[in-house]
Protein backbone atom coordinates (compact mmCIF):
# COMPACT_ATOMS: atom_id res chain seq x y z
CA UNK A 1 0.00 0.00 0.00
CA UNK A 2 3.20 2.28 0.95
CA UNK A 3 4.36 1.74 -2.42
CA UNK A 4 1.07 2.11 -4.06
CA UNK A 5 0.69 5.72 -2.33
CA UNK A 6 4.04 6.68 -3.93
CA UNK A 7 3.31 5.59 -7.40
CA UNK A 8 5.66 2.72 -7.25
CA UNK A 9 5.08 -0.56 -8.52
CA UNK A 10 6.35 -3.46 -6.38
CA UNK A 11 7.63 -6.10 -8.79
CA UNK A 12 11.11 -5.72 -9.24
CA UNK A 13 12.90 -4.89 -12.89
CA UNK A 14 14.22 -8.91 -14.28
CA UNK A 15 17.00 -9.47 -16.47
CA UNK A 16 16.67 -10.08 -20.14
CA UNK A 17 16.25 -13.73 -21.29
CA UNK A 18 19.65 -15.09 -22.20
CA UNK A 19 20.42 -18.74 -23.35
CA UNK A 20 22.73 -19.84 -21.58
CA UNK A 21 23.11 -22.50 -18.58
CA UNK A 22 26.12 -22.61 -16.27
CA UNK A 23 27.39 -25.54 -15.01
CA UNK A 24 26.62 -26.67 -11.74
CA UNK A 25 29.13 -25.30 -9.21
CA UNK A 26 30.91 -27.94 -6.26
CA UNK A 27 33.94 -25.76 -5.65
CA UNK A 28 34.99 -23.74 -2.69
CA UNK A 29 32.03 -21.52 -1.14
CA UNK A 30 32.37 -17.60 -0.80
CA UNK A 31 33.31 -17.47 3.15
CA UNK A 32 36.08 -20.07 2.03
CA UNK A 33 37.45 -18.28 -0.07
CA UNK A 34 37.30 -15.15 1.76
CA UNK A 35 39.20 -16.73 4.42
CA UNK A 36 41.50 -18.15 2.74
CA UNK A 37 41.92 -14.98 0.60
CA UNK A 38 42.25 -12.91 3.53
CA UNK A 39 45.34 -15.43 5.17
CA UNK A 40 47.07 -15.94 1.92
CA UNK A 41 46.79 -12.79 -0.23
CA UNK A 42 47.04 -9.99 2.15
CA UNK A 43 44.73 -7.88 3.91
CA UNK A 44 43.07 -5.87 1.22
CA UNK A 45 40.86 -2.80 1.68
CA UNK A 46 39.29 -3.69 -1.92
CA UNK A 47 36.37 -5.44 -1.76
CA UNK A 48 33.51 -4.94 -4.00
CA UNK A 49 30.18 -5.56 -1.98
CA UNK A 50 29.48 -6.55 2.30
CA UNK A 51 29.76 -10.06 1.52
CA UNK A 52 31.92 -10.36 -1.62
CA UNK A 53 30.71 -12.22 -4.39
CA UNK A 54 32.07 -15.59 -5.72
CA UNK A 55 32.05 -15.38 -9.36
CA UNK A 56 32.19 -18.98 -10.92
CA UNK A 57 31.25 -19.05 -14.66
CA UNK A 58 30.96 -15.93 -17.37
CA UNK A 59 29.55 -15.59 -20.91
CA UNK A 60 29.68 -12.61 -22.76
CA UNK A 61 27.68 -9.60 -20.63
CA UNK A 62 26.92 -11.99 -17.81
CA UNK A 63 28.39 -13.77 -14.56
CA UNK A 64 27.16 -16.54 -12.46
CA UNK A 65 28.24 -16.57 -8.59
CA UNK A 66 28.22 -20.15 -6.55
CA UNK A 67 24.91 -20.40 -6.84
CA UNK A 68 23.65 -20.12 -10.15
CA UNK A 69 22.91 -16.56 -9.74
CA UNK A 70 23.49 -14.31 -12.94
CA UNK A 71 24.62 -10.70 -13.07
CA UNK A 72 24.36 -8.13 -15.39
CA UNK A 73 27.99 -6.84 -15.91
CA UNK A 74 27.91 -3.45 -16.34
CA UNK A 75 32.03 -2.83 -15.57
CA UNK A 76 33.58 -5.92 -17.49
CA UNK A 77 35.94 -6.88 -14.69
CA UNK A 78 36.95 -3.33 -14.40
CA UNK A 79 36.56 -2.48 -18.01
CA UNK A 80 38.40 -5.29 -18.94
CA UNK A 81 36.61 -7.87 -20.77
CA UNK A 82 36.47 -6.33 -23.95
CA UNK A 83 34.33 -9.05 -26.64
CA UNK A 84 32.33 -10.75 -24.00
CA UNK A 85 33.39 -13.15 -21.30
CA UNK A 86 34.55 -16.48 -22.47
CA UNK A 87 34.18 -15.52 -26.05
CA UNK A 88 34.11 -18.68 -28.48
CA UNK A 89 36.62 -16.90 -30.99
CA UNK A 90 39.15 -15.76 -28.38
CA UNK A 91 38.44 -18.84 -26.10
CA UNK A 92 39.55 -21.19 -29.39
CA UNK A 93 42.48 -19.07 -30.18
CA UNK A 94 44.26 -19.13 -26.69
CA UNK A 95 43.22 -23.19 -26.60
CA UNK A 96 44.68 -23.56 -30.48
CA UNK A 97 48.08 -21.54 -29.01
CA UNK A 98 47.92 -23.55 -25.85
CA UNK A 99 48.12 -26.80 -27.57
CA UNK A 100 50.69 -25.96 -29.66
CA UNK A 101 53.62 -23.85 -27.59
CA UNK A 102 52.59 -21.73 -24.63
CA UNK A 103 55.88 -19.71 -24.39
CA UNK A 104 58.90 -18.14 -26.13
CA UNK A 105 60.55 -14.95 -25.82
CA UNK A 106 61.52 -12.23 -28.15
CA UNK A 107 65.03 -13.77 -28.62
CA UNK A 108 63.36 -16.62 -30.73
CA UNK A 109 60.88 -15.60 -33.63
CA UNK A 110 57.39 -16.43 -33.36
CA UNK A 111 54.96 -15.59 -36.14
CA UNK A 112 51.76 -14.95 -33.39
CA UNK A 113 53.83 -11.79 -31.84
CA UNK A 114 54.32 -9.91 -35.58
CA UNK A 115 50.88 -10.59 -36.77
CA UNK A 116 49.35 -9.31 -33.87
CA UNK A 117 51.99 -6.34 -33.86
CA UNK A 118 51.18 -5.92 -37.37
CA UNK A 119 47.27 -6.15 -36.98
CA UNK A 120 47.45 -3.32 -33.64
CA UNK A 121 49.34 -0.78 -35.60
CA UNK A 122 46.94 -0.79 -38.24
CA UNK A 123 44.58 0.31 -35.89
CA UNK A 124 46.77 3.24 -34.87
CA UNK A 125 47.20 6.86 -36.77
CA UNK A 126 49.82 9.01 -37.70
CA UNK A 127 53.30 7.48 -37.09
CA UNK A 128 52.68 5.31 -34.51
CA UNK A 129 53.49 2.08 -36.06
CA UNK A 130 56.60 0.19 -33.30
CA UNK A 131 54.66 -1.93 -31.10
CA UNK A 132 56.13 -2.99 -27.42
CA UNK A 133 54.10 -5.81 -25.45
CA UNK A 134 53.80 -6.13 -22.09
CA UNK A 135 51.67 -8.00 -19.72
CA UNK A 136 49.58 -4.96 -17.30
CA UNK A 137 48.72 -1.28 -17.69
CA UNK A 138 50.96 -0.48 -15.06
CA UNK A 139 54.26 -1.76 -17.21
CA UNK A 140 53.15 0.21 -20.30
CA UNK A 141 52.76 3.32 -18.73
CA UNK A 142 56.41 2.59 -16.40
CA UNK A 143 57.54 2.24 -20.44
CA UNK A 144 55.72 4.99 -21.77
CA UNK A 145 57.78 7.51 -18.82
CA UNK A 146 61.17 5.95 -19.44
CA UNK A 147 60.83 6.10 -23.38
CA UNK A 148 59.71 9.67 -22.18
CA UNK A 149 62.53 10.46 -20.39
CA UNK A 150 65.21 8.54 -22.55
CA UNK A 151 64.17 10.23 -25.94
CA UNK A 152 63.88 14.07 -24.40
CA UNK A 153 66.83 13.93 -21.99
CA UNK A 154 64.05 15.61 -19.22
CA UNK A 155 62.70 14.28 -16.29
CA UNK A 156 59.90 16.06 -15.40
CA UNK A 157 56.55 14.47 -16.25
CA UNK A 158 52.96 16.30 -16.02
CA UNK A 159 50.08 14.29 -14.85
CA UNK A 160 46.26 15.42 -14.25
CA UNK A 161 45.21 15.11 -10.55
CA UNK A 162 42.31 12.57 -9.84
CA UNK A 163 44.61 10.64 -12.97
CA UNK A 164 45.42 6.65 -12.63
CA UNK A 165 47.98 5.18 -14.12
CA UNK A 166 49.02 2.20 -12.08
CA UNK A 167 50.36 1.20 -8.86
CA UNK A 168 54.33 0.70 -9.38
CA UNK A 169 56.67 2.29 -7.47
CA UNK A 170 57.02 4.70 -10.93
CA UNK A 171 53.46 4.67 -12.04
CA UNK A 172 52.45 5.58 -8.81
CA UNK A 173 53.82 9.21 -9.19
CA UNK A 174 51.96 9.50 -12.04
CA UNK A 175 48.65 8.49 -10.05
CA UNK A 176 47.09 11.41 -8.18
CA UNK A 177 44.29 9.65 -6.22
CA UNK A 178 45.61 9.63 -2.48
CA UNK A 179 43.73 6.58 -1.67
CA UNK A 180 46.03 4.53 -4.11
CA UNK A 181 49.18 6.50 -3.21
CA UNK A 182 51.87 4.79 -1.07
CA UNK A 183 53.92 7.66 0.34
CA UNK A 184 57.29 7.06 -1.46
CA UNK A 185 59.54 9.15 -3.11
CA UNK A 186 57.64 10.99 -6.38
CA UNK A 187 60.33 12.16 -8.83
CA UNK A 188 59.87 15.00 -10.84
CA UNK A 189 55.58 14.62 -11.58
CA UNK A 190 53.39 17.40 -11.54
CA UNK A 191 49.86 17.59 -11.59
CA UNK A 192 48.03 20.03 -12.90
CA UNK A 193 44.56 20.61 -12.51
CA UNK A 194 41.82 18.25 -13.69
CA UNK A 195 39.77 19.76 -16.68
CA UNK A 196 36.64 18.25 -15.36
CA UNK A 197 33.91 19.53 -16.97
CA UNK A 198 31.00 18.89 -13.96
CA UNK A 199 33.88 19.60 -10.85
CA UNK A 200 36.63 21.16 -12.38
CA UNK A 201 37.18 25.26 -10.88
CA UNK A 202 36.82 26.42 -14.59
CA UNK A 203 34.07 23.96 -15.91
CA UNK A 204 34.29 23.08 -19.65
CA UNK A 205 36.88 26.26 -20.17
CA UNK A 206 40.22 24.00 -22.02
CA UNK A 207 42.07 27.20 -22.14
CA UNK A 208 41.79 28.15 -18.60
CA UNK A 209 42.85 24.52 -17.33
CA UNK A 210 45.70 24.56 -20.19
CA UNK A 211 47.05 28.13 -18.93
CA UNK A 212 47.62 26.33 -15.79
CA UNK A 213 49.62 24.01 -17.27
CA UNK A 214 51.73 26.52 -19.08
CA UNK A 215 52.06 28.02 -15.75
CA UNK A 216 53.14 25.20 -14.35
CA UNK A 217 55.75 24.68 -16.66
CA UNK A 218 57.40 28.02 -16.69
CA UNK A 219 56.99 28.24 -12.57
CA UNK A 220 57.40 24.91 -11.24
CA UNK A 221 60.09 23.21 -13.66
CA UNK A 222 63.17 24.44 -15.49
CA UNK A 223 61.21 24.99 -18.51
CA UNK A 224 61.51 21.66 -20.13
CA UNK A 225 60.15 18.46 -19.22
CA UNK A 226 59.73 14.86 -20.90
CA UNK A 227 56.62 14.44 -20.68
CA UNK A 228 52.44 14.61 -20.42
CA UNK A 229 50.06 11.77 -19.65
CA UNK A 230 46.57 11.62 -19.66
CA UNK A 231 43.29 9.27 -20.01
CA UNK A 232 41.13 11.04 -22.18
CA UNK A 233 38.37 9.65 -20.04
CA UNK A 234 39.34 8.86 -16.91
CA UNK A 235 38.40 5.88 -15.48
CA UNK A 236 39.07 5.06 -11.75
CA UNK A 237 38.65 8.89 -11.16
CA UNK A 238 35.30 8.51 -11.90
CA UNK A 239 34.05 8.63 -15.20
CA UNK A 240 35.88 12.19 -16.38
CA UNK A 241 36.00 13.00 -19.96
CA UNK A 242 38.21 15.85 -20.15
CA UNK A 243 36.56 19.45 -21.53
CA UNK A 244 36.82 19.28 -24.88
CA UNK A 245 39.74 21.10 -26.62
CA UNK A 246 42.36 20.87 -23.97
CA UNK A 247 44.12 17.83 -25.12
CA UNK A 248 44.92 20.21 -28.01
CA UNK A 249 46.48 23.15 -26.64
CA UNK A 250 48.11 20.96 -24.01
CA UNK A 251 50.00 18.76 -26.35
CA UNK A 252 51.32 22.28 -28.10
CA UNK A 253 52.28 23.75 -24.85
CA UNK A 254 54.25 20.46 -23.99
CA UNK A 255 55.96 19.48 -26.92
CA UNK A 256 57.08 23.00 -27.42
CA UNK A 257 58.39 22.90 -23.92
CA UNK A 258 60.33 19.53 -25.67
CA UNK A 259 58.15 17.06 -24.09
CA UNK A 260 56.21 13.85 -25.47
CA UNK A 261 52.79 13.98 -25.34
CA UNK A 262 51.34 10.23 -24.34
CA UNK A 263 47.61 9.07 -24.29
CA UNK A 264 46.85 6.35 -21.82
CA UNK A 265 43.98 4.26 -23.27
CA UNK A 266 44.07 1.51 -20.95
CA UNK A 267 40.02 1.86 -20.64
CA UNK A 268 38.97 3.94 -23.35
CA UNK A 269 40.55 2.28 -26.66
CA UNK A 270 39.41 -0.44 -28.76
CA UNK A 271 35.59 1.50 -29.90
CA UNK A 272 34.75 1.23 -26.63
CA UNK A 273 33.84 5.29 -26.89
CA UNK A 274 31.55 4.77 -30.08
CA UNK A 275 32.71 7.98 -31.66
CA UNK A 276 36.54 7.10 -32.49
CA UNK A 277 38.19 3.50 -31.93
CA UNK A 278 40.57 5.53 -29.56
CA UNK A 279 39.80 8.04 -26.48
CA UNK A 280 42.47 10.35 -28.22
CA UNK A 281 40.51 10.48 -31.42
CA UNK A 282 37.68 12.62 -29.73
CA UNK A 283 40.04 15.39 -28.96
CA UNK A 284 41.54 15.73 -32.29
CA UNK A 285 44.85 14.71 -31.44
CA UNK A 286 47.79 12.53 -32.31
CA UNK A 287 49.59 11.08 -29.43
CA UNK A 288 53.02 10.29 -29.81
CA UNK A 289 53.27 7.17 -27.18
CA UNK A 290 49.89 5.51 -26.64
CA UNK A 291 49.58 2.85 -23.92
CA UNK A 292 46.60 0.31 -23.41
CA UNK A 293 45.98 -2.62 -21.57
CA UNK A 294 42.68 -4.29 -20.37
CA UNK A 295 40.76 -4.13 -23.42
CA UNK A 296 43.45 -5.60 -25.65
CA UNK A 297 43.55 -9.07 -24.56
CA UNK A 298 39.50 -9.63 -23.24
CA UNK A 299 40.88 -10.58 -19.53
CA UNK A 300 44.29 -12.28 -21.02
CA UNK A 301 47.18 -10.25 -19.15
CA UNK A 302 48.51 -8.11 -22.11
CA UNK A 303 49.54 -4.55 -22.43
CA UNK A 304 51.39 -2.74 -25.01
CA UNK A 305 53.24 0.57 -25.64
CA UNK A 306 52.57 2.16 -29.32
CA UNK A 307 55.26 4.79 -30.61
CA UNK A 308 56.88 6.47 -33.20
CA UNK A 309 59.91 4.88 -34.96
CA UNK A 310 62.25 8.09 -34.05
CA UNK A 311 61.19 7.20 -30.37
CA UNK A 312 61.62 3.63 -30.33
CA UNK A 313 65.37 4.25 -32.30
CA UNK A 314 66.32 6.24 -28.94
CA UNK A 315 65.20 3.32 -26.89
CA UNK A 316 67.21 0.81 -28.91
CA UNK A 317 70.43 2.44 -27.68
CA UNK A 318 69.97 -0.63 -24.96
CA UNK A 319 68.26 -3.71 -24.57
CA UNK A 320 64.48 -3.31 -23.94
CA UNK A 321 63.30 -6.71 -22.44
CA UNK A 322 60.63 -8.32 -21.18
CA UNK A 323 60.12 -12.11 -20.92
CA UNK A 324 56.61 -12.40 -21.29
CA UNK A 325 55.81 -9.33 -23.30
CA UNK A 326 54.17 -11.01 -26.49
CA UNK A 327 53.86 -14.85 -25.45
CA UNK A 328 52.16 -16.01 -28.52
CA UNK A 329 49.36 -17.10 -26.38
CA UNK A 330 48.34 -13.58 -25.40
CA UNK A 331 49.32 -12.66 -28.67
CA UNK A 332 47.13 -15.24 -30.25
CA UNK A 333 44.11 -14.35 -27.86
CA UNK A 334 44.69 -10.57 -28.46
CA UNK A 335 44.73 -10.91 -32.44
CA UNK A 336 41.37 -12.69 -32.10
CA UNK A 337 40.24 -9.73 -29.57
CA UNK A 338 41.01 -7.29 -32.45
CA UNK A 339 39.40 -9.39 -35.35
CA UNK A 340 36.19 -9.92 -33.18
CA UNK A 341 35.40 -6.18 -32.60
CA UNK A 342 36.09 -5.50 -36.24
CA UNK A 343 34.16 -8.51 -37.47
CA UNK A 344 31.51 -7.78 -34.83
CA UNK A 345 31.08 -4.44 -35.33
CA UNK A 346 31.63 -3.11 -31.88
CA UNK A 347 32.42 0.19 -32.12
CA UNK A 348 28.98 1.28 -34.05
CA UNK A 349 27.25 -0.77 -31.56
CA UNK A 350 28.84 0.94 -28.72
CA UNK A 351 27.59 4.07 -30.02
CA UNK A 352 24.09 2.74 -30.87
CA UNK A 353 23.78 1.23 -27.41
CA UNK A 354 25.14 3.91 -25.46
CA UNK A 355 23.08 6.68 -27.34
CA UNK A 356 19.94 4.73 -26.17
CA UNK A 357 21.65 4.19 -22.63
CA UNK A 358 22.76 7.86 -22.00
CA UNK A 359 19.10 9.29 -23.59
CA UNK A 360 17.68 7.21 -20.61
CA UNK A 361 19.89 7.90 -17.99
CA UNK A 362 19.93 11.73 -18.64
CA UNK A 363 16.00 11.15 -18.20
CA UNK A 364 16.29 9.32 -14.71
CA UNK A 365 18.28 12.20 -14.12
CA UNK A 366 15.09 14.61 -14.65
CA UNK A 367 13.01 12.16 -12.07
CA UNK A 368 15.64 11.88 -9.40
CA UNK A 369 17.72 14.68 -7.88
CA UNK A 370 20.61 12.22 -6.58
CA UNK A 371 21.84 12.02 -10.06
CA UNK A 372 23.78 14.86 -10.21
CA UNK A 373 25.50 14.52 -13.58
CA UNK A 374 25.29 11.49 -16.57
CA UNK A 375 28.15 11.81 -18.51
CA UNK A 376 30.68 9.81 -21.52
CA UNK A 377 29.90 8.67 -24.67
CA UNK A 378 29.26 4.79 -26.19
CA UNK A 379 29.81 2.64 -23.18
CA UNK A 380 31.96 4.37 -21.09
CA UNK A 381 29.17 6.55 -18.64
CA UNK A 382 29.92 7.57 -15.38
CA UNK A 383 26.55 8.76 -13.01
CA UNK A 384 27.73 10.61 -10.30
CA UNK A 385 25.34 10.76 -7.38
CA UNK A 386 24.75 14.24 -4.97
CA UNK A 387 23.37 15.28 -2.37
CA UNK A 388 22.31 18.63 -3.01
CA UNK A 389 22.87 21.11 -5.37
CA UNK A 390 26.15 22.08 -4.21
CA UNK A 391 26.91 18.30 -5.49
CA UNK A 392 28.11 16.99 -2.40
CA UNK A 393 28.88 13.43 -3.35
CA UNK A 394 26.35 11.22 -1.77
CA UNK A 395 28.53 8.82 -0.47
CA UNK A 396 26.26 6.78 1.79
CA UNK A 397 23.44 6.59 -0.93
CA UNK A 398 25.97 5.72 -3.79
CA UNK A 399 27.07 2.57 -1.29
CA UNK A 400 23.38 1.46 -0.40
CA UNK A 401 22.30 1.54 -4.15
CA UNK A 402 25.60 -0.19 -5.33
CA UNK A 403 24.51 -2.80 -2.80
CA UNK A 404 20.53 -2.96 -4.14
CA UNK A 405 21.64 -2.80 -7.29
CA UNK A 406 23.41 -5.95 -7.34
CA UNK A 407 21.07 -7.74 -5.45
CA UNK A 408 18.99 -6.71 -8.29
CA UNK A 409 21.41 -8.43 -10.49
CA UNK A 410 23.22 -5.52 -11.68
CA UNK A 411 27.35 -5.06 -11.10
CA UNK A 412 28.59 -1.30 -12.00
CA UNK A 413 31.97 0.13 -11.31
CA UNK A 414 32.49 2.88 -8.30
CA UNK A 415 34.63 5.96 -8.68
CA UNK A 416 35.61 9.14 -8.41
CA UNK A 417 37.37 10.26 -5.01
CA UNK A 418 34.23 9.79 -2.72
CA UNK A 419 33.34 6.48 -4.67
CA UNK A 420 30.19 8.08 -5.46
CA UNK A 421 30.38 7.58 -8.92
CA UNK A 422 29.01 4.86 -11.33
CA UNK A 423 30.85 3.68 -13.65
CA UNK A 424 28.91 1.59 -16.52
CA UNK A 425 31.79 0.12 -18.86
CA UNK A 426 30.15 -3.08 -19.75
CA UNK A 427 31.75 -5.73 -22.41
CA UNK A 428 30.84 -4.60 -25.58
CA UNK A 429 28.29 -6.93 -26.43
CA UNK A 430 26.14 -5.07 -24.27
CA UNK A 431 22.28 -4.87 -25.36
CA UNK A 432 19.54 -2.26 -25.73
CA UNK A 433 17.51 -4.74 -23.68
CA UNK A 434 20.19 -4.72 -21.07
CA UNK A 435 20.78 -1.05 -21.16
CA UNK A 436 17.19 -1.22 -20.36
CA UNK A 437 16.92 -3.35 -17.35
CA UNK A 438 20.16 -1.34 -15.89
CA UNK A 439 18.09 2.14 -15.83
CA UNK A 440 15.09 0.49 -14.23
CA UNK A 441 16.62 -1.13 -11.60
CA UNK A 442 18.21 2.16 -10.88
CA UNK A 443 15.07 3.55 -11.20
CA UNK A 444 13.48 0.99 -9.10
CA UNK A 445 16.83 1.31 -6.24
CA UNK A 446 16.86 4.61 -6.28
CA UNK A 447 12.86 5.17 -5.45
CA UNK A 448 13.24 2.76 -2.43
CA UNK A 449 16.24 4.53 -1.20
N1 LIG B 1 45.89 3.18 -16.63
C1 LIG B 1 44.56 3.24 -16.42
C2 LIG B 1 43.77 4.34 -17.07
C3 LIG B 1 43.93 2.30 -15.61
O1 LIG B 1 42.60 2.38 -15.41
C4 LIG B 1 44.70 1.28 -15.03
C5 LIG B 1 44.07 0.27 -14.15
O2 LIG B 1 42.95 0.39 -13.71
C6 LIG B 1 46.07 1.25 -15.27
C7 LIG B 1 46.63 2.22 -16.08
C8 LIG B 1 46.91 0.17 -14.68
O3 LIG B 1 46.62 -1.04 -15.32
P1 LIG B 1 46.93 -2.44 -14.64
O4 LIG B 1 46.01 -2.61 -13.48
O5 LIG B 1 46.71 -3.43 -15.75
O6 LIG B 1 48.36 -2.42 -14.21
Amino acid sequence: RELLRRGLSSASPSLPPFDHQPRPYKGMLADEVLEKRKKFLGPSLFYYYQKPLNIVEGKMQYLYDETGKRYLDAFAGIVTVSCGHCHPDVVNAVVEQSQLLQHTTTIYLHHAIVEFAEALASKMPGNLKVVYFVNSGTEANELAMLMARMYTGNLGMIALRNAYHGGSAGTIGLTALHTWKYPIPQGEIHHVMNPDPYRGAFGSDAAHYAKEVEDHINYGTSGNVAGFIAETFQGVGGAVELAPGYLKLVYDIVRKSGGVCIADEVQSGFGRTGSHYWGFETQGVIPDIVTMAKGIGNGLPLGAVVTTPEIASVMSKRIQFNTFGGNPVCSAGGLAVLKVLDKEKRQAHCADVGFQLIDRLRTLQQKHDIIGDVRGRGLMLGVELVSDKDKTPAKAEAAVLFEKLKDLGVLVGKGGLHGNVFRIKPPMCFTKQDADFLVDALDYAISRL
